[in-house]
């Protein structure tokens, strides 16, 4: 079973296997998550990204779909970057961000990844809900067994509380 921590601070310097990214489907950057992995983890991350792009990821990755790089320097072997679907309130998409974790652990496993630090993917630029983005991770990382440790990494009490309450 997977053990689920919380952990409130910032993702980025969280010392782990690999650190999932909130990304766009672009993978050239972006703001939020994005923005501080590429600040911090330096030019490798972006390097690695472009690479995928020219290689068999042409047209961007797609919503709810995830893809490994580097960790550069941040204090990981590999950032995995998935893309969350922007929140509506006439469609549900639930099922693509519940894609992004389970699609983020199976990468991940994949590598031999033991340890997965996540963000509470698209509830930032993208809008989803806190409690509903937490209902959904804690949901779909709670059905997984692909890696011994997930810690979700949240930047403020509100999301912290979110996910607290869903694991109570
Ligand atoms: P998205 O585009 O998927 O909504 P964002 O990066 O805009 O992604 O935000 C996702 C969540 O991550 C938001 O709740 C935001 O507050 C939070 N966040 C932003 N920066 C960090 C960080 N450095 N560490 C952890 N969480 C962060």
């Amino acid at each position: 079973m997977t053990a689920i921590e919380l952990v409130r601070g910032d993702l980025t310097r969280e010392s782990v296997d690999a650190i999932v990214n909130a990304a766009n489907s672009s993978l050239l950057g972006g703001g939020g998550v994005d923005g501080a992995i590429h600040r911090r983890g330096g030019p490798a991350i972006l390097e690695d990204c472009r690479r995928l792009r020219a290689a068999h990821l042409g047209k961007g990755l797609p919503t709810g779909q995830a893809v490994a790089t580097t960790a550069g320097e941040l204090d990981a072997r590999w950032v995995v970057h998935t893309v969350g679907p922007v929140f509506s309130a006439t469609e549900d998409r639930s099922g693509l961000l519940a894609s992004c974790y389970r699609e983020s652990l199976r990468v991940a496993g994949e590598l031999g990844a033991r340890t997965v630090a996540f963000p509470a993917i698209s509830t930032g630029v993208y809008g989803w809900p806190m409690d509903d983005g937490a209902r959904i991770a804690v949901e779909t990382v709670a059905a997984d067994t692909t890696v011994e440790e997930v810690r979700f990494v949240l930047f403020d009490e509100r999301a912290y509380e979110a996910f607290a309450a869903q694991l109570r």
